[in-house]
Order: C-alpha cells, then sequence, then structure tokens
C-alpha cells in the first residue's frame, strides 16, 4: 500500500515549491509531484527583476534553485513523475501515476500554465525547426541570425530583449499599435538598437523547407498580405510564441469548477469547490501572475491544508 501524505503538491514552479516549503515547515508529510524540472514558466525565464528581495539580474533557473533547496531544507519528499488520473471523491485523495500511485489527505494543484500556440497555418510543421517558446532555451541557435517575436506583453518584450544578445535584429509582431508589457520594460526596448516593432499585425502563415525561411503577416486593420523572407545568405530565421498562457488543468475537467478557459475557481485562501484540494499559482483565476503572487498563494495553500489536517484529528 502506498503511503499516505498529509499533503502532496502537484507541480514544482514557485507556489507549488512555497507550498511545500510551508507544508514541510509545518511539520506535514509532504510530497511533491513534478513531471520534469523545477520551476515551470521561470525555469524558462531569462531575468526575474520584480521579485522583492531578488538579486538584481537574477536569472529564473537561479531563483528556482533556490527555492527548491529551501523546501527540501524543511522536508518535502520529491518525486518525479506524470499523474494521469486523480480521485478526489473520498476522505484520502488519489493520484495515478505513470510510474506509481500517490494518496493524500489534502491536495494542492499547482500545475501552471503553459505557452500559447501562435495560431498559424503549418505552425506545428515548423515548432523546434525556427519556431520556439522559450528564448533561454534556444536563442543559441539563433545567433547573428534574424529573429521575430510574436506578442506585445511582459514576457514578448523582456524576452525579445534576451535574444537582441544572440540576434542580430529582433522584430517585436504586435496585433496591435501599443504594447501591453509594463512602461519600464517598454522603454528599454524602445532604446534598443536592434529592436524593431511592426504593429497591427499577425503571422498568417509559416513556411520553408526543412526549417522555418518564409512566413505571411497580416495587417489587422487593413487585411494587407506581406511575405517575409529569410535573408538568403542565413536561409532561415527565428519565430518566438510568447503570446500569453493556457491553463494546465485538463486533468481536474469535470471534478474541479473551472471557467470557461480552464483557470480554476478558489475563494481567497486557495480552496477549490472540493474540502482538502487546494489550487495555487497561475491555474487559478486570478488578476496577477507573477512569481510573488504564485509563492503567496502556495503558503496560504499549504496553510489551510495544515487547519483541515488539524480539523480532522
Ligand atoms: P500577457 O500579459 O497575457 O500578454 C500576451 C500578449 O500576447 C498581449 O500583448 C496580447 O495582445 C498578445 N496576444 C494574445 N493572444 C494573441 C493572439 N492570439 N495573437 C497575437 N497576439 C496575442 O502574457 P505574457 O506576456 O506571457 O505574461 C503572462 C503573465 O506573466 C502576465 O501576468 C505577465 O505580467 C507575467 N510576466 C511578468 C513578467 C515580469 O513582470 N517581469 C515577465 C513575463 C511574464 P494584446 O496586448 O493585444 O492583448
Amino acid at each position: 500500500m502506498s503511503k499516505l501524505y498529509d499533503v502532496i503538491v502537484l507541480g514544482a514552479g514557485p507556489s507549488g515549491l512555497a507550498a511545500g516549503l510551508y507544508a514541510g515547515r509545518s511539520r506535514l508529510s509532504t510530497l511533491i509531484v513534478e513531471k520534469g524540472q523545477d520551476g515551470g514558466q521561470i525555469a524558462i525565464t531569462n531575468e526575474i527583476e520584480n521579485y522583492p528581495g531578488g538579486v538584481v539580474g537574477d536569472s529564473g533557473p537561479s531563483l528556482i534553485a533556490r527555492m527548491t533547496e529551501q523546501t527540501k531544507k524543511f522536508g518535502a519528499e520529491r518525486v518525479s513523475d506524470v499523474i494521469k488520473s486523480v480521485d478526489f471523491s473520498g476522505d484520502v485523495k488519489k493520484l495515478v501515476g505513470a510510474k506509481g500511485e500517490y494518496e493524500a489527505r489534502c491536495v494542492i494543484l499547482a500545475t501552471g500554465a503553459f505557452p500559447r500556440p501562435i495560431g498559424c497555418k503549418n505552425e506545428a510543421k515548423y515548432v523546434g525547426k525556427g519556431i520556439s517558446f522559450c528564448a533561454t532555451c534556444d536563442a543559441s541557435f539563433f545567433e547573428d541570425f534574424e529573429v521575430y517575436v510574436v506578442g506585445g506583453g511582459d514576457a514578448a518584450v523582456e524576452e525579445a530583449m534576451y535574444l537582441t544578445k544572440f540576434a542580430r535584429k529582433v522584430t517585436i509582431i504586435h496585433r496591435r499599435d501599443e504594447l501591453r508589457a509594463a512602461k519600464s520594460i517598454q522603454e528599454k526596448a524602445f532604446k534598443n538598437p536592434k529592436m524593431n516593432f511592426m504593429w497591427n499585425s499577425v503571422v498568417d502563415e509559416v513556411d520553408g523547407d526543412e526549417i522555418l525561411s518564409s512566413m505571411v503577416v497580416k495587417n489587422t486593420k487593413t487585411g494587407e498580405l506581406t511575405t517575409i523572407k529569410a535573408d538568403p545568405d542565413d536561409g532561415m530565421f527565428g519565430l518566438f510564441g510568447f503570446i500569453g498562457l493556457l491553463p494546465n488543468s485538463h486533468l481536474f475537467e469535470g471534478i474541479i469548477d473551472m471557467d470557461e478557459k480552464g483557470y480554476i475557481k478558489t475563494d481567497d485562501n486557495m480552496h477549490t469547490n472540493i474540502p482538502g484540494v487546494y489550487a495555487a499559482g497561475d491555474i487559478r483565476i486570478k488578476s496577477l501572475r507573477q512569481v510573488v503572487t504564485a509563492a503567496a498563494d502556495g503558503a496560504i495553500a499549504a496553510t489551510q491544508a495544515e487547519k483541515y489536517i488539524a480539523n480532522l484529528k
């Protein structure tokens, strides 16, 4: 029979690690289940400049490494597994993974969100062959090439700036004529000589032989289509998508209450519709998805789990 934990935390991004830290520190027996590397979105973020008390120039991976270490210190156990199904119907919550089954009195859902696809024709064919959703992972492949970035939010502009360290020219393709990114981020981008902007534009179609080398961009105001081809000497260019996130919540459909986009409904204390099941971080409905709010959610969820378990005894 598998061990019955007090708390299982599903996901090891900032919210899951904070939940694990608080649960472990409360002496709850805690298991963190993560399918890939720790950090979620932050693992692929080049610079975190707005986490209070963070080190200037700190990267996502280094912040996460410190969070992971701190969580381990307080005794949270770890397992690497992909959860395939959940059963939250009884007092003991069950999670079935590819490698094993896990049981706990409480579960904290911290599975976060993943990048929204660009949404152009032929996209799937060129992912990993010119199209990427992670500048930290793939920027070096585009050393001295031209690169395009789709999006106008914090992620698009920050990651475009990071790409200027590698690419010879970086062009932001944005569907409106004004960026959504924070003003401080915009100011840096407008000053960067390698940055260019295509306003009121979306990518309609991508093409190439083995690798991405042309695309059709549509003007959102006039409908005009423009074909962009790789410089013949390059034979390729990069296209990075940063147009927001989609929640990683399909596993809980029909079990946990969500909105029409798949974000989980919680109250201010991270309670879902099922007693003993909490949601924390980007996966839940909230107004600000940042490391600081994710970590706060995780701390609240673990504290609520502690109270729930105390009431069971
Ligand atoms: P976001 O803030 O939701 O911005 C998404 C951008 O993509 C917007 O500019 C949006 O255009 C555009 N977009 C959305 N759907 C599109 C589509 N189908 N086609 C073309 N463009 C589309 O997402 P994000 O930048 O990934 O950030 C996600 C969250 O992480 C946010 O809460 C953000 O603040 C946070 N974040 C923070 C930092 C930081 O503070 N340093 C860094 C990265 C991310 P419109 O503007 O026209 O809507």
